[in-house]
Parts: C-alpha cells; structure tokens; sequence
C-alpha cells in the first residue's frame, strides 16, 4: 500500500491518500495547551473589532462594513462539468478568491495576525481602551506608534501581499521577504503600496529562512511566520464559524446522512489546517477535510507518510517543488499544521499543473469566477474519491477557492491560454 504510493509519489503521478490515522472522535487532535478552542472565536471577534476601522482604511471594504468575507455558492454548472452526478451529492465553492484587498485566502491568517500585533502595541502604550473605537487606531497618535514597528514576512506571494498591505495601510514599515521567483506583478504591487520586497535567491523555505534572522535583528520588528505562527492559524479558522452560519442559511445540513467533504488547496498547511480545525470543531466526525497540492510540491502529504517522525522535504522524493501553483510552492509542510491533522485530515491527493489550468478554465466558462491555479487545486478531490467513496446523494461538496481576485489580466490569460480541455458538459 505504503510502496504503491510512494511509486506514484515519485513519479509525480496524480493520487489519492487517505489517512489511516483519523480519528474524528478527538474532535481538538491536540494535547498542546496553544490551541484552546475558543481561538477561533477570539479571532472572529478580533476581526469584528477591526471591521469599522478597515473600512474607513479600504474603500472596497465598505459595502460590507469592514467584514473580510466570502460567499458560499452552489456551482451546478461546474459539478455537470466535472461530470460528478446528482448521486454524489452537491457541489458549492466557497469563494475566498474573490475575498477584498488581499484577493486570496492570506486575508483571513495574514489580516489577523497584522490586527493581533496593532491591538496589542496600542493596548501597551495605552492608545486603545477595551470598548474602544478602532477607528482610534488610524490617528496619529497610534500611526506614529506603529511607524517605529516593522512587520516583516516571508512569502511566495499571497501571504505577502496580505501582510505587506495592511500593515502598510496601518502605518507600520512593512516588509517582504520573496524568492526571486515570486511573481514579478505581485512585487509591483507590493511596492505600489509602499512594502518594502527583498529579494532572496532560491525557494519559498529559503525566503522564510532569510527574513527570520533578518528580523531578529531588529526588536523592533514583528516577524509573521508562516510555518510556526498561531495567530496566522486562528485567523484562519475562524473561517468555520462563518462558513457554518452560510451552510445553515442555504439550508445544509451536516450530519451522518449528510457529510460535509471540503477541499483545501495545501502549501506549508497553515490555511487549511487552521479551517479543518475549526470545521471538527463545529461539525466533529460529520465534515472530511481533504488537502490538495501539485505533483511537484505534496510536502504534507510527504510529511504525514513519514511515520519515523521526521519532517522530510518534496526534495527528499526526487520532486523539484516548481509548479505554476505559487501559492502551494512549498518544499516542507509546516510542523504545527501537520500536528493539528494527524487525526483530522481526511486525506491528501495531488494535482497536476494541466489539470490546473483545465479546471481554472472550465469554472470561468461554466460559473463566470476567476481563480487563480492554487485555487484550482480542489476540483479534481470530489472525481478522485468518486471511485473510492459509495455514492452519498446527501453528501456536500465545498472547494475552497483560495485565490484570484488580483491576478491581472494579462496574467490570467495565460493561465486560461494553458488549458487544454473545454468545458464538455455532461448530462446529470
Ligand atoms: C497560501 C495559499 C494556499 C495555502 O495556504 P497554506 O497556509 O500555505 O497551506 C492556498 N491557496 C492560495 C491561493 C494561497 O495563497
């Protein structure tokens, strides 16, 4: 079993893992005292604090009153597309390619963190009283506190941009560490918006590596780690919580009859682990957490295969982690991540780039939604478990589309020009 799929593993030939190790009836998955439940609450209520500052901060965000959501939608001309039958149940995108200013996933864990370190510096130096108004938070008072701190992350991209933007937008210096590789119009962007990009050579891990330990210089500087940080977690699983008073609203239920089965597109893991997280918290053994990555790039799948506790890399395999998927670019699965799903995850399958860009594709020509080819990543789990799962008319299916609202359109003309199949819808 083991063997066979580490052949195809090697050979970067697309497959589906299933974990042996869950066990939902552990709905947390954790002894570590980190992750007390209510974290995703403090989140939620974190962000709902900040809502009336960031809209007065984003222009785009005042139609919804500074709240960073995204919509929950049936997609019924994509699941004819993708040839998954009404037997199988329904398939829904949850749309965080379209979610304001950040124009990906990175808003919810990147945001958050950014608020965390503002709340708490003005919460130090008495600028902000519980009970306050946020909006407090972009006098000059604060601005001058936050123009002494530096936010720095590393990122392939999407997390810097998240980061770079609001904490550029609060005031504080803003910093991102990318790998010369990273995209050339997301730089652009970034510097549009006064972050400051550093440029390292080599990967993503590199990257993260250089601007830790040019941050620990500084004691001034606040060093956002994508494969260690908390805050970046909670802020993502927050998510659930919202996602659950969407499916309640379109009428979904979640229970035996009913599995929720979602599919998240993985890099270091932080995004979907945190989401998974949340989910068992809300829906236990009801909701299976799938995870997504390219051929080239499955370090947790990788990751949850090595049973001697080590935490090998993509290149340890013979794969070379280069993908057009930038945002799950990632060599090495984050250990925190991958101990929160030990017993959570679902499982694990794995996508080729072609793949990508035919789906990316065939949800412009059938839904009319713009993604990004990360955020593709999710649409081949429902036609990878078909064989494997009996049919469930009752089960839901959610890809998370994580990606997408700021690609330029030049750039995703060529992710569009890639793809190879047309959609060829198939009757139910
Ligand atoms: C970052 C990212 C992911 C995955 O998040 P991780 O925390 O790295 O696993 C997925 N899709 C997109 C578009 C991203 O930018």
């Amino acid at each position: 079993m083991t063997h066979r799929i580490l052949t195809k593993l090697r050979a970067a030939t697309p497959q589906l893992w299933i974990n042996p190790q869950r066990d939902p009836a552990i709905p947390m998955g954790l002894s570590d005292s980190a992750f007390q439940p209510q974290g995703m609450q403090v989140a939620q209520e974190r962000f709902a604090r900040f809502a009336p500052l960031l809209a007065n901060l984003f222009p785009e965000l005042a139609a919804m009153d500074g709240r960073i959501e995204s919509a929950l939608q049936p997609v019924p001309a994509m699941q004819k597309a993708l040839g998954l039958s009404v037997a199988q149940g329904q398939l829904w995108v949850k749309a965080d390619h379209s979610l304001p200013v950040a124009g990906s996933i990175k808003a919810r864990g990147g945001f958050h963190e950014v608020l965390e370190v503002a709340e708490r510096l003005a919460v130090e130096h008495g600028l902000l009283r519980p009970d306050a108004d946020y909006r407090a938070l972009a006098q000059p008072a604060a601005r001058a506190l936050f123009a002494r701190h530096q936010i720095a992350v590393g990122s392939t991209g999407n997390l810097g941009m998240a980061i770079g933007v609001l904490a550029a937008a609060l005031g504080f210096r803003a910093v991102v560490h990318m790998s010369t590789e990273a995209k050339e119009w997301k730089k652009q962007r970034l510097r549009l918006r006064g972050v400051e990009v550093v440029e390292h050579t080599g990967d993503y891990e590199q990257a993260v590596a250089g601007g830790r330990s040019l941050a620990q210089t500084d004691p001034l500087c606040h060093f956002v780690d994508d494969e260690r940080s908390l805050s970046l977690f909670m802020g993502y699983s927050a998510a659930a919580l919202h996602l659950q008073v969407q499916l309640r609203a379109q009428g979904v239920q979640v229970d035996a009859q009913h599995p929720l089965i979602v599919y998240l597109p993985c890099g270091v893991g932080g995004a979907p682990a945190g989401i998974a997280w949340g989910l068992h918290q809300l829906f236990g053994a009801h909701v299976h957490c799938f995870f997504a990555e390219p051929v080239q790039s499955p370090c947790f799948l990788v990751h949850m295969l090595a049973t001697d506790g080590s935490s090998p890399s993509v290149y340890d395999f013979g794969l070379s982690n280069q993908t057009e998927a930038d945002g799950l670019a990632v060599p090495r699965a984050s250990l925190l991540a991958a101990s929160v799903m030990s017993k959570l995850l679902a499982g694990v399958f794995t996508v080729e780039d072609q793949t990508l860009f035919d789906h990316l594709a065939q949800l412009m020509a059938t839904e009319g939604m713009r993604i990004e080819p990360s955020a593709a990543a999710g649409f081949s789990g429902p036609g990878q478990l078909g064989s494997s799962a009996p049919a469930c008319p009752g089960a839901n299916h959610v890809v998370w589309t994580t990606g997408g609202l700021l690609v330029p359109d030049a750039q995703y003309q060529t992710f569009l020009d890639r793809a190879v199949t047309q959609p060829t819808p198939t009757p139910l």
